[in-house]
């Protein structure tokens, strides 16, 4: 870190593009390499940060000042490391980047004051339940300062109650900065005791931590073993060591249920960051992770980029999730830059999951990562009875998808008052259609899609391209007549013919666009949990982590959805989801059963989910990406054109193809350019380029040189996806 006097040479980045540093005159008083600034530009004022000497060479009577250094701790040399490390990995802009860690509202203001009321010392003059709960409120919280309504909130009182214990000087008001640090978390206020089992997993996380040094270990174990109760211990470590944590999660409606379980485990609840934080406690998390007033963060793949004063743990739990791949503005997989950003602070990285992504299977095989594993439920609940329902052997009326083995189990658990869910990863209406002679599924010709559905148009409808066409009579493949059928009803579709089934059946229907607030889902969550609901209709949402203990059988309509597609992730996602899903069956003393119907009971990905055999299935996986080159065993990077002229964008992408030298100097090949899986966007016309190379292969590097060759016109977008998790 390096100090500069008034009116020296400094370089700031800023947060607008351009893609270099900018020369600017220390301001009166000096300033360090860190600060956050504001600095003219044009007319403007913009933020920035002095990330070191300026280069010179301009005119010095032309040189403008700093205007001011902002009030917020410098950023620290290590932040400014990995968001360079970031930038390069992703290819990304510095400015983008470090929009990416400046999003706090007012970062810099004089910190703003607000009202706060604590417990006064008068006695009241008359005693009434409303004013006792108050008092207990306050003191149930130790000294800690409420505003009005928090505390209004807490003790279930009007503020009026609270208005006139000030009065008496039983509450005390005053004013205090609004920037309030985190109540302390007590590592020792209320840890479970682990099992055999999960002490043996919980020890050498804990001495991970301890040791401070970087590394990283996949916690695999299956839903309801006792991985986030493990990782609690690691992060109480921490906190001992007085060193910060964060835990990534990857859904916000997950957050809630996270939250009361961190308050049980250490008495108070921590920060959080993700997208339905006020900016209020945005401002005030941002501030105390960089003061040292958080030392918990609980949020999204965001919070990555947070200005921990001293970061010693991160937790991404649901490690193969695919919401931590960023694939806007940013392109980045918040998994593996947690990874990075822990090898320069010299942190541990927990990824735990039930059903961990290839990629980090492999890196655990390799020895890059160590590797623990929680093999039973904790307690009397047992993994569930999985088992296929071969729909060929069913007879199903067309337009039901409920066969009637599954429709016997779900009435038993009517009866027996448990629940039963019903999945299907399909939101609003999107079938499949499909030939029940021969099993083809027609496609797009344009394009490597499924054509789908609408009943509306009364057409097949290509999802990617738009292309659209009437549905045939007879099978493009085995040419049999009038065994075309739709398969895989959305959510919505299903619910409907539950509800023919079951007429007396109270069913909830668990989509994730059916509901306006990540509250009001968590809300709908929690009265099912709690049996307002005989029958779950659901999608993915329902596999991610929410605890059903009345659940004990889970239905999966169409386990062959996911099967099929051009995606070399089919086959893993699909493991993943119906392990998942399946997990959501008997987590409490009642065993749950997993049902599956199937047309393909012997693809090696359903039998490798009914018999269990994880690691066989990761190595068949696995073999077969290494024998395609593709990853984790090869290097891939996604670039997409888009432009409002269609004949530009193509025009461009084919000269792109073309001279491609700096690529194939490393061994890379470079494919398409192709229409984007999502042909146009507002307007504008997306094609796709892909670079397939060798593991070791410097890709970044390469493609860096190879789209410097181009001048772009102003009415042309270019973004570039390293290791992109979606493309065909
Ligand atoms: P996972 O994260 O692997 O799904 P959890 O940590 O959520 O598993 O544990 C599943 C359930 O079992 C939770 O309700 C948790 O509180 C409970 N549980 C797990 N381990 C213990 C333990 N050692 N003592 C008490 N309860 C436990
Ligand atoms: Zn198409």
């Amino acid at each position: 870190m390096s100090f500069f006097d008034q009116g020296a040479l400094i370089g700031v980045m800023t947060t607008q593009p351009l893609d270099r540093l900018l020369d600017y005159k220390a301001p009166p008083g000096g300033c360090q390499t860190g600060d956050f600034v504001e600095v003219p530009l044009g007319p403007r004022k913009v933020l920035g940060v002095v990330w070191g000497k300026g280069q010179g060479g301009y005119d010095p009577a032309k040189l403008r000042s700093v205007i001011r250094v902002l009030d917020a701790a410098p950023m620290r040399e290590e932040m400014q490391a990995f968001l360079t490390r970031a930038a390069e990995y992703t290819l990304t802009p510095m400015p983008a980047m470090l929009r990416l860690a400046t999003r706090s509202p007012g970062l810099g203001d004089p910190p703003s004051m607000r009202r706060v009321y604590r417990l006064g010392r008068g006695a009241p003059d008359r005693q009434t339940d409303a004013r006792r709960r108050v008092v207990e409120t306050l003191k149930d919280y130790g000294g800690l300062a409420f505003t009005l309504g928090e505390l209004a909130e807490a003790a279930g009182v009007s503020t009026s109650v609270i208005k006139g214990l000030v009065k008496q000087g039983v509450v005390s008001e005053e004013d205090s900065p609004r920037d309030l640090p985190y109540p302390a978390l007590d590592p020792g206020y209320g840890g479970a005791v682990l099992t055999p089992d999960q002490a043996a997993v919980a020890e050498p996380l804990i001495a991970a931590v301890r040791a401070g040094d970087y590394g990283t270990t996949l916690l695999k174990g299956v839903t309801g073993s006792g991985k986030t109760e493990v990782y609690l211990e690691a992060v109480a470590e921490c906190l001992t060591r007085g060193r910060q944590a964060l835990v990534l999660l990857p859904e916000i409606a997950l957050t809630a249920e996270f939250l009361t379980r961190v308050e049980k485990r250490f008495g108070a609840r921590p920060a959080e960051w993700h997208s339905g934080v006020t900016m209020t406690e945005r401002r005030r998390a941002w501030r105390m992770v960089s003061e040292g007033g958080a030392s918990l963060v609980v949020g999204a793949r965001s919070a990555l980029f947070l200005p921990f004063r001293d970061l010693g743990l991160i937790v991404v739990d649901e490690e193969h999730d695919t919401s931590y791949k960023q694939e806007d503005g940013v392109f980045y997989n918040a998994r593996d830059m947690a990874v990075l950003r822990a090898s320069i602070c010299s942190a541990h990285v927990i990824l735990a999951s039930a059903t961990p992504s290839l990629e980090s299977w492999a890196n655990a095989e390799a020895g890059k990562y160590s590797r623990l594993t929680l093999d039973a439920r904790f307690g009397a609940a047992q993994m569930p009875d999985m088992r296929a329902i071969d729909m060929r052997g069913e007879t199903l009326p067309s337009s039901r998808w409920i066969s009637p083995r599954l429709q016997r189990e779900v009435e038993a658990r009517l009866e027996r008052g448990e629940q039963a869910l019903l999945f299907i990863n399909r939101r609003g209406y999107a079938p499949i259609t499909l030939c029940r002679a021969c099993g083809h599924q027609i496609g797009c010709d344009h394009c490597d899609a499924r054509m789908v559905e609408h009943r509306f148009l009364k057409r097949l409808v290509c999802h990617q391209c738009g292309e659209t066409k009437p549905m045939p009579s007879q099978c493009p493949s085995c040419e049999a007549e009038d065994r075309l059928a739709p398969v895989g009803p959305g959510v919505e579709r299903l619910a409907e013919e539950t509800a023919g089934l079951f007429p007396d059946a109270r069913i909830a229907v668990l989509s994730s666009d059916l509901y306006g607030s990540a509250r009001a889902l968590k809300k709908h969550i929690v009265r099912i949990a709690e049996g307002q609901a005989d029958i779950i209709i659901g999608t993915q949402l329902v596999a991610k982590g929410h605890n059903f203990p009345l659940l004990t059988l889970v239905g999966v309509i169409d386990a062959d959805l996911g099967l099929q597609g051009s995606d070399l992730r089919a086959a893993e996602r699909t493991f993943q989801l119906m392990r998942q899903v399946a997990g959501r069956a008997g987590r409490s003393d009642r065993p749950g059963t997993a049902l599956m119907q199937t047309y393909q009971p012997d693809h090696p990905v359903i039998r490798a989910i009914l018999s269990g055999d994880e690691e066989g299935f990761w190595r068949a996986e696995a073999a077969e990406r290494q024998a395609a080159g593709v990853p984790p065993f090869g290097r891939m990077a996604g670039i997409v054109l888009s432009s409002p002229n269609v004949q530009e964008v193509f025009d461009l992408g084919a000269e792109m193809a073309r001279n491609d030298g700096p690529l194939r100097q490393i061994g890379a090949q470079v494919f398409g350019p192709a229409p984007a899986p999502i042909a146009r966007i507002r307007g504008r016309h997306r094609v796709r380029l892909l670079v397939k190379a060798d593991k070791g292969a410097p890709v970044q590097a390469a493609v860096a040189r190879w789209v410097a060759q181009f001048k772009w016109p102003a009415s042309l977008r270019l973004s570039i996806d390293i290791d992109p998790q979606s493309f065909y």
